[in-house]
């Protein structure tokens, strides 16, 4: 019954709020066991198994969503990849409707996490999940298994409650979302062509609205070995390197000249980031090969073809300042991401439906913001369903003491079930 003041609608958010809370312990401990499971590249099934059985908690039928490798070589949205994706699976389960007349969506977050960088440098074992005050700590806590906790506590707490939506809801987790995006482009391609999205990555208080492409790229550079007594006669393929970074930082500043709205608002939007350096073999012989791996981000609207081309002719600028390298030119490869950007309008039903449900719970509305790392979303939005990403509060997401903020996880979950209300409609 509505209390004086009340309108029967502020009595279902509060019930729903209230439901979800009920189901803190519960999202904390799914996220424990999901932290728990190593879920780094080509290592995801673990974790998978962990969302396998908290799909059938929610009465819910897990589905495995195989990746079509052949799909995946010829879609023009898809990244390319050098590894073997035989075996690789997403999970989904639907949550069928329990009448008509709502709006579809589908509720998406990724499995896999990144490889913990420097173990040592950890408070803590990354792959074993610490509850420390209202935070919890481990790789995979903030990007983005607290985002999956988000979505099973949301819906698990609606049907506590014994509501149904009003139109088909999808639960999709995901892989590759680290370095291709392809898991969550299969399940754009095969999964339910829903109405909306939203991704739940860490982004609190906040509703992304763009985000920005990546482009990975490696350069193999080809050195002469010698002894290193005569490396007079030889050529350092580590060192020549060197002169390639150079090349590509000056391209890195020329792609950062003048940022279009909204992305002016950032001092350095495009970050070039030499993750991976290998090379050579012996301390006393000059080195013979070099690769560098790297990352680097384009605006939404520029072409990935046309960076492509921007890098290629930086590496090979650096040639003119190293004759080895000039009669032996790098060659550049492409494997992982190779994505466009992606925008929403920020007045569209699905951002506007989100920012009023967050602002029934917290008061005042979230945040429009641009990003300037690219998620999942934008391949469903390349693929024509709206999406957006909200979710918990993180830090040190790919850092060390990765951490997710408790509190925030749960209010992110009330948000979201008030959300599924206002979107999809639910019948008791
Ligand atoms: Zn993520």
């Amino acid at each position: 019954m509505p209390g004086a003041g009340e309108t029967a609608a502020d009595v279902a958010v509060a019930e729903i709020a209230a439901a979800v809370a009920a189901e803190s312990a519960y999202m904390e401990d799914v996220l424990a066991h999901l932290v728990e499971a190593p879920t780094t590249l080509g290592n995801e099934e673990p974790g998978q198994d962990v969302m396998r059985g908290a799909f059938r908690e929610l009465g819910l039928e897990p589905v495995d969503m195989a990746l079509d490798e052949e799909m995946l070589r010829s879609h023009p949205a898809a990244s390319p990849f050098s590894w073997d994706v035989t075996g690789k699976r997403n999970v989904i389960a639907d949550w069928r409707p329990g009448g008509e007349g709502g709006r579809s969506l589908v509720l998406n977050g990724h499995i896999d996490v990144v490889a913990p960088a420097a173990e040592s440098l950890w408070r803590t074992a990354p792959f074993t999940a610490v509850r420390d005050g209202d935070w919890l700590y481990g790789r995979g806590a903030g990007d983005m298994k607290g985002g999956l906790a988000v979505i099973l506590g949301a819906v698990k707490a609606l049907r506590a409650l014994g509501l149904e939506p009003l139109a088909p809801v999808q639960l999709q987790s995901v892989v590759e979302e680290e370095c291709t995006g392809n898991g969550a482009l299969q399940c754009a391609v095969s999964g339910l062509r829903a109405e909306a999205c939203v991704v739940t990555e860490p982004f609190p208080a906040s509703v992304s609205i763009s985000q920005v492409g990546v482009l990975w790229f490696h350069v193999d550079i080809a050195g002469l070995p010698a002894h290193a007594g005569d490396a007079q006669d030889g050529a350092n393929a580590i060192e020549a390197a060197f002169p390639v970074v150079a090349a590509l930082r000056r391209l890195e500043e020329e792609l950062n000249e003048s940022p279009p709205p909204p992305y002016d608002m950032f001092d350095h939007p495009i970050n070039l980031n030499v993750g991976v350096l290998r090379g050579g073999d012996w301390p006393s012989t000059v080195a013979a090969e070099c690769t560098l791996s790297c990352r680097i981000a384009l605006f939404p609207g520029q072409r990935v073809e046309w960076l492509q081309a921007r890098v290629e002719e930086a590496v090979a600028s650096a040639t003119g300042e190293h004759p080895f390298l000039a009669a032996h030119p790098p060659r550049v490869r492409y494997d992982g991401f190779a994505c466009a950007g992606a925008e929403i309008a920020a007045d569209h039903a699905l951002v506007r439906t989100l920012s009023e449900s967050y602002e029934r719970l917290e008061g005042a509305a979230p945040e429009l913001v641009p990003t300037t790392a690219t998620t999942d979303a934008r391949l469903f939005l390349h693929e024509g369903i709206p999406a957006v990403c909200f979710g918990a509060w993180a830090e040190n997401m790919h850092g060390v003491d990765e951490r997710v903020n408790i509190p925030s996880m749960i209010s992110a979950a009330q948000v979201l079930a008030v959300f599924i209300r206002d979107w999809c409609g639910v019948v008791g």
